[in-house]
């Protein structure tokens, strides 16, 4: 499928609008302006009343008018550097225009003597006399209509003036096409939005300040259209994953009551619903594809192993992938245990697995004598082949972008897909990243935790928080400690992880502190990790490569050192590493003075709430959710009209819609149907054009 002929002139090079040569073709691209299409989207933030006025008299100046006038004598300056004046008058009263290394025979061509023009500019006083210096615009009477009554301001960059720009987008208006409505027709009625054609123009040609807002009708349109677009590609994606898998697995319960039956804890309620949830997709004939949400220690894995052992009791296999090693072999030690006792097999494959011992797995895997797989990324790997993999659980995972869980449904693998966040998102960001699953949320923790105890203290303090770490570990209780980077070369002004090793070393006795950091060999790392968990060592010095997942019931002190240079949901995880256990846990977030603002707003919210939903949405209205997201991966667009933080009920709308639409019209033929067609191809999701016929 090729783009529609209709979208030809807005996908042409920008040289081929009024007033765009090359030169300033290529000034646009740094407002992310590459063809006419994008200016359609580049709306003007603020208007000017241009509104004509009978005379300047009795105007509070500064203020910008637009007033008719009989030009009068010329003053050029007498000195260099000095301005050169024209005498004007309007109705009422004279004023002055003043030009700055003005050319005298321009001037007097433009404004000669004794004849009328309508000019507009800001009305200054200066030493007494009412002027405009550089009017923005001086035109004859004739061509009046020049000058909107409200003139729309679109935001520019060095090298493009708003005349350009304005001229660029008139250009635009002029070639864009009649198309046909994509927008469902009660809808439309219903939210009184103009058509696609009339929306663009009022947006671009507002009569006043409400046309300017948000919520103007013209504007919801148009970042519908953005929503709309995205989330067709969404439902698109969720189609493809969602494809006949063919196996209908229906757990017998028999391996999870076990397992329940050896663990000290009760599910939360949270945990039952989402396992619930689960088996009731696994159970389905189309595919899962679903997201885990929960907070930091709300138990996620539990979750994931009864989804795994649901399969396995329905004789299939499943495989979960966490993001490193660390966290890979965490999960072989706390479930390979319960699975042992269930009579099941769980196993570990990572990157590390080499040579004759991961050929002997790989034949167990592919034999079905291996019922459970956990790993790194390498489980995905060409050779790895299942007897019947029926379920992939990827674990911690925020960049898990659409293209890659596709990727998982359209590479042969037929399985229902489990994805499990590190930490919660604000709803809007899951509905634009993730809005192609189905979410299943824990909003309650295990019961018994402890609230911890979080300070913020100035690096100053070193030595306090050394002396209080000594008293802690004496009485037998373990600590994080954690560097922001490993190599003091990189910037010179953090500390590294092993220069604060070496210190701690020093303080604390030799056989007390252990390191791990990301370039340290696996083996070692793996070592340093175990002593950690088997209390071997009282002092774990980091780098975040402890940050997600890693759970040692027994550590109740995290001391983050340079807090100030790590992300509020970096944060929240690693201060999640704490609290587990019965002892009351302490957070010190270690700061060097003095803060930058939003540095200290940061520390602050930390301080203040342990609610990761709530973090989330701070995060989110500090960072913006493009940061948020990490546009490269994530497949979601960056919208210019569309704002994910205040309409996220307009993108809730657009999920629906889409998914409405896409049910009534699979293959996109109707009327409607192929008007969507236009629609993504106008907005540039050739990712979902390619869908269109995999359906
Ligand atoms: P996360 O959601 O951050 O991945 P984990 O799955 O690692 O959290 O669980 C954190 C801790 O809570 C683990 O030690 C786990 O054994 C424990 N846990 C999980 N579910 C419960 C429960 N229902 N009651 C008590 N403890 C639980
Ligand atoms: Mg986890």
């Amino acid at each position: 499928m090729s783009r529609p002929q209709i979208l030809f002139p807005l996908f042409a090079g920008l040289e081929t609008l009024e007033g765009v040569g090359p030169k300033t073709a290529k000034l646009f691209t740094q407002i992310d302006v590459e063809k006419p299409r994008d200016l359609i989207f580049t709306l003007p933030y603020s208007g000017v009343d241009r509104s004509v006025r009978k005379t300047v008299l009795g105007v509070v100046a500064p203020s910008i008018v637009t007033v008719e006038v009989e030009i009068g004598r010329h003053f050029p300056p007498h000195q260099k550097g000095r301005p050169y004046r024209v005498n004007v008058e309007d109705a009422e009263t004279t004023f002055q225009l003043v030009f700055f290394h003005a050319r005298e025979d321009w001037l007097k061509k433009q404004l000669p003597t004794g004849q009328r023009r309508l000019v507009s500019g800001k009305l200054e006083i200066f030493d007494g006399v009412a002027q405009i210096v550089h009017p923005d615009h001086m035109v004859t009477l004739s061509e009046a209509g020049d000058i909107p009554p409200f003139e729309p301001v679109y935001p520019l960059t060095a090298g493009i003036t708003l005349k350009t720009m304005t001229k660029a987008v008139r250009s635009t208006m002029l070639r864009l096409p009649e198309l046909v409505e994509w927008i469902d027709g009660p809808l439309l009625k219903r939210e009184g939005w103009p058509g696609f054609h009339e929306a663009v123009n009022q947006a671009h040609n507002p009569v006043g300040l409400d046309d300017l807002v948000a919520t103007a009708p013209a504007r919801v349109r148009l970042a519908y259209d953005e929503f709309f677009a995205h989330q067709l590609t969404l439902a698109l994606a969720r189609r493809v994953m969602r494809r006949g898998k063919g196996i209908v697995s229906l757990g017998t319960g028999k391996l999870q009551s076990k397992v329940l039956a050896s663990l000290p804890y009760k599910p939360t309620k949270a945990q039952e619903r989402a396992i619930r949830e689960i088996a009731g997709d696994l159970a389905a004939e189309t595919r899962m594809n679903r997201l885990l949400q929960g907070d930091v220690g709300s138990g996620k894995t539990l979750v994931a192993f009864m989804a795994l052992l649901m399969v396995v009791e329905s004789g299939g296999q499943g495989v979960m992938m966490a993001p490193t090693e660390i966290l890979a072999r965490q999960h072989l030690r706390s479930l390979q245990p319960l699975a042992e006792d269930a009579g099941v097999v769980l196993e570990i494959l990572t990157g590390r697995d080499k040579g004759s011992e991961r050929a002997a797995k790989l034949k167990a895997l592919k034999s079905g004598n291996i019922h459970i797989l956990v790993g790194t990324h390498a489980v995905f790997q060409k050779d790895v082949e299942f007897q019947e993999l029926r379920l992939a659980v990827i674990d911690e995972q925020h960049r898990f972008g659409v293209s890659q869980r596709m990727e998982l449904g359209t590479k042969g693998l037929a399985s229902d897909v489990l994805v499990m966040t590190a930490t919660p998102i604000p709803r809007s960001l899951a509905l634009a990243q993730f809005g192609d699953m189905d979410v299943s949320v824990l909003d309650e923790k295990p019961p018994g935790r402890k609230p911890v105890k979080t300070a913020l203290v100035s690096l100053g303090r070193l030595q306090e928080v050394t002396d209080h770490l000594r008293d802690a570990i004496s009485n037998g209780r373990q600590a994080y400690w954690v560097c922001p980077l490993v190599d003091e070369s990189e910037v010179s002004d953090l500390t590294s992880a092993e220069e604060r090793f070496t210190h701690l070393r020093a303080l604390l006795g030799e056989g007390k502190v252990g390191l791990v950091h990301g370039q340290m060999p696996v083996a070692e790392k793996d070592t340093a990790m175990a002593r950690f968990v088997a209390g071997e060592t009282s002092v774990l010095v980091a780098t975040t490569v402890i940050e997600v997942g890693v759970d040692v019931p027994n550590a109740s002190i995290m001391v983050v050192e340079r807090a100030e240079h790590f992300g509020l949901a970096q944060l929240h995880q690693l201060r999640g590493r704490v609290g587990r256990g019965e002892a009351a846990s302490t957070c010190l977030l270690l700061y060097q003075g003095p803060l930058s603002e939003g540095g200290k707003r940061r520390l602050e919210i930390l301080r203040d709430t342990e609610d990761g939903f709530r973090i989330a949405e701070e995060d989110l209205a500090m960072r913006g959710a493009g940061d948020m997201i990490g546009t490269a991966q994530s497949g979601v667009p960056k919208f210019r009209v569309a704002d994910m933080e205040s309409q996220t009920a307009l993108m809730e709308l657009a999920q629906s819609d889409s998914r409405k639409l896409l049910h009534d019209d699979p293959k996109l033929e109707s009327e409607r149907g192929k008007a969507a067609r236009v629609l993504l191809w106008l907005m540039e999701q050739d990712q979902a054009i390619r869908l269109i016929t995999v359906g």
